[in-house]
């Protein structure tokens, strides 16, 4: 497995799970429209590698996306777009659960009941809160607000473990902080569930500064079409102090370099390490590689977009299995957390 667990963590006692059975793993992704280069990187793959010795459950987090605003006649065909990628790459129904966080009610309703144990100075203090906040004038509640659904999407079905990037750690803290406080004040029902922590690092953008991100433009998507794909690479950002052909390079420092690592074959990385060095390799041409890479290694996953797409009554299919099979877990979970809420009003009136 290329993740490991940061933190140890007794959940048999809450979970009534013994030892042996197979970890539970929520993760999510917003419907920002077809996955990119920075969203496989980063998770996708990961996540393929996950659901053979894990009950996996993988979400499009919608109700998420409304909170960055955007067209909501944009959202159907983004959420559309993106269950197609999750499918294309590998994502599987038959071993893990793939669905759409907004059939299941029960995310939206334990975030609610969340907001009873947790302290808006927790909320405030998220470093993605502060960034975020300053795009705004009146800063939607749900900026802020934003954190209490992660961690309603994530107990709602008591996982054991998010894989998660760096800059989401903070989120599964206070997502651990949340069930701390719950069962402390209601008994216990949910699990403190564990950070997997990636390998691969932060994903940064054709750029080479921030994170790869749509709302950026510096990705390049992985379902893209050559042409398409070279039109992307060939912008990506090298080595700063490579101005002419002749200067030396230093792959170090250059993102083109660095997703080579993650794309190209080991003989052809080591061989542009040491041209670049000598300067016997141009960026454009170390750049075609890239794109070279890039479209051979998503080929296959082009063709099985492609048939998602052509057939669009599957897709659904699969989501509304995914919906079902969720919702059931959810609304286990939701009965015995608002009966320990005390909002099961038939306990004192029962039925003759
Ligand atoms: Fe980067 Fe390749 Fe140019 Fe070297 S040759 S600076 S690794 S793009």
């Amino acid at each position: 497995m290329e993740s490991h667990v940061i933190r140890d963590r007794n959940v048999s006692a809450m979970s009534g799970s013994d030892t042996t059975k197979r970890r539970r793993i929520f993760s999510g992704m917003q419907p920002s429209g077809e996955a990119h280069l920075g969203n496989y990187l980063g998770a996708l793959k990961r996540w393929v590698s996950l659901q053979d010795d894990h009950d996996c459950i993988w979400c499009i987090v919608d109700d998420h996306a409304i909170t960055s605003g955007g067209d909501p006649r944009e959202l159907p065909r983004r959420t559309f777009d993106m269950a197609v990628s999750y499918l294309a790459v590998g994502l599987d129904p038959d071993k893990a659960i793939l669905f759409v966080q907004s059939d299941v009610p029960e995310h939206t309703e334990l975030a609610w009941l969340f907001n009873a144990v947790t302290p808006v100075g927790d909320l405030e203090r998220m470093t993605q809160y502060k960034d975020k906040s300053q795009h705004f004038e009146s800063v939607p509640a749900g900026i802020l607000n934003y954190p209490i659904l992660q961690a309603a999407d994530i107990l709602l079905y008591r996982a054991d473990a998010v894989p998660v990037g760096e800059d989401q750690r903070q989120h599964l803290e206070l997502t651990r902080e949340i069930a701390r406080k719950w069962n402390a004040a209601y008994g216990d029902v949910f699990p403190e569930p564990d950070a997997l922590i990636g390998r691969e690092g932060r994903i940064l953008g054709l750029d080479g500064e921030a994170k790869m991100s749509k709302s950026l433009g510096n990705t390049v998507g992985i379902l893209a079409e050559p042409d398409e794909v070279w039109a992307r690479v060939r912008t990506a950002v090298t080595d700063p102090q490579r101005v002419r052909r002749d200067d030396p390079g230093r792959p170090e420092v250059c993102n083109v370099f660095s997703l080579h690592g993650h794309l190209t074959d080991p003989d052809t990385v080591a061989r542009i390490d040491g041209e670049c060095r000598a300067a016997t390799i141009g960026c454009v041409d170390c750049k075609k590689i890239l794109a070279e890479s890039i479209v051979e290694t998503f080929a296959p996953m082009r063709e099985k977009a492609a048939w998602y797409r052509a057939h669009p009554e599957e897709v659904r299919r699969i989501l509304d299995d995914g919906a079902r099979r969720a919702r059931a877990i959810a609304r286990d979970t939701m009965a015995e957390v608002r009966a320990r809420m005390g909002l099961d009003w038939r306990e004192a009136a029962p039925a003759e």
